[in-house]
């Protein structure tokens, strides 16, 4: 690997400015229903106070669009982070100015301080450099730990880089180790799974992964476009009219590079999107009305077939609407399936994590990125600005 970890430095004395993923969601009265990502973060900072450092976190919480808002301060993240890591943490009510400077002035090996939303100024999304800058001068060295933000150049992902010695967390240090690995020299077979709602969010990684996969198996409601583009109805299904086309495109592309792209040969089928719905199994062809909402037991069954032989996996997008647990079986049985296989598996962040944690199989799989958007860009080819901003390894 060529970028620097937290493992590269001596973090002895030395003030370790945290790029930390925060973004939990909250419920209205404030508390964090799902930890995760506090969770995920503490191997790196734990590295960093071992190792005789003093930790400044910084994250965002939400979308408070460039101003405070009480509703997304990090105060409950400090409160978990306190339990966690079994000690004090000062968090303070700003990320910039001299209330921010003055206090880190005073801290010492060992201590934890949490800097205030990063969001509440503009200058964050906008990678303003005198922002960067201000960031920067709190810290002696910088880490990102916050894989889902890499893809965005923000002032605390690239712009901070600029002035700080920097490299990556432990989170950061494993998406990097698996998403190479699947860029550069993937174990063949390579299979891709491609599902979830929109062609549109994922049409970029067909062009891409055709350069290296072996298969594509294409499920959810994307699939739908595809079929459509050949000619098949697909009745009241979700489609994307203006994508068929691409996905045509797509299509004989697949055929002159002699990948194989797999799409639904059934479907389960249902009048409406609810879990009271009248459902049924129908071929390739949907009747008019009915909405395709699942993959069906033929389609199950070949994606399996194409399955079982690969070395290296990676699935974005859920097959079927997980959610309601009636469209949720072609999900949980691929899911179940690729838990078993021996291969290299990949899951994408967003939907597919959270089906798989559904699942509750998410030690079953070899890697499961904490970015939804940032896994896709990286299979996309495209160079995640806060990973490339980090120092290279000499
Ligand atoms: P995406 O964000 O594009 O990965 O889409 C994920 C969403 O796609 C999930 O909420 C799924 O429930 C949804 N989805 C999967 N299959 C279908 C389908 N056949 N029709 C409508 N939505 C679907």
């Amino acid at each position: 690997m060529k970028k620097k970890s937290i493992r590269d430095f001596d973090l002895k004395g030395k003030k370790i400015l945290i790029r930390a993923d925060f973004n939990v969601p909250l419920d209205a009265d404030l508390k964090i229903t799902d930890d995760t990502r506090i969770k995920s973060s503490i191997p790196t900072i734990k590295h960093a106070l071992d190792r005789g450092g003093s930790v400044i976190l910084m994250s965002h919480l939400g979308r408070p669009k460039g101003e405070a808002n009480e509703r997304m301060r990090l105060d409950p993240v400090r409160d978990r982070l306190k339990e966690l890591l079994g000690r004090d943490v000062r968090k303070l009510n700003d990320c910039v100015g001299s209330d921010v400077r003055d206090a880190v002035k005073s801290i010492r090996p060992g201590d934890v301080m949490l800097l205030e939303n990063l969001r509440f100024h503009k200058e964050e999304e906008k990678n303003d450099s005198s922002f960067a800058k201000e960031l920067a001068s709190l810290g002696d060295i910088f880490i990102n730990d916050a894989f889902g933000t890499c893809h965005r150049a923000h002032a605390s992902t690239e712009g901070v880089t600029k002035y700080l010695p920097s490299g990556s967390g432990f989170l950061v240090e494993k998406e990097i180790r698996y998403f190479e690995s699947l860029v550069e020299k993937p174990e063949k077979p390579y299979v891709a799974i491609l599902g979830g709602a929109k062609v549109s969010d994922k049409i970029q990684v067909f062009g891409r992964l055709m350069d290296n996969v072996d298969a594509i198996l294409v499920g959810g409601a994307m699939a739908y476009t595809f079929l459509k583009s050949q000619g098949v109805n697909v009745g009241g299904s979700k489609l994307e009219a203006d994508k068929l086309d691409l996905a045509k495109d797509i299509l004989d592309k697949s055929e002159k590079k002699n990948v194989k792209i797999v799409l639904p040969l059934d479907h389960i089928v249902a009048d409406k999107i609810d879990e009271n719905a009248e459902t049924k199994e129908v071929g390739r062809e949907i009747p008019d009305k009915w909405i395709g909402l699942d993959i069906g037991k033929m389609t199950i069954k070949k994606f399996k077939e194409v399955l079982k032989t690969a070395k290296t996996v990676v699935w974005n997008g859920p097959v079927g609407y997980f959610e309601i647990s009636k469209f949720g079986n072609g999900t949980k049985e691929i899911a179940g399936f690729l838990a078993d296989l021996s291969a290299t598996t990949v899951i994408g962040g967003g939907d597919t994590a959270a089906a798989i944690a559904k699942l509750g199989l998410e030690e079953k799989m070899s890697h499961i990125s904490t970015g939804g958007g940032a896994s896709l860009e990286y299979l996309e080819g495209k160079t995640l600005p806060g990973i490339a901003a980090l120092n290279d390894r000499e």
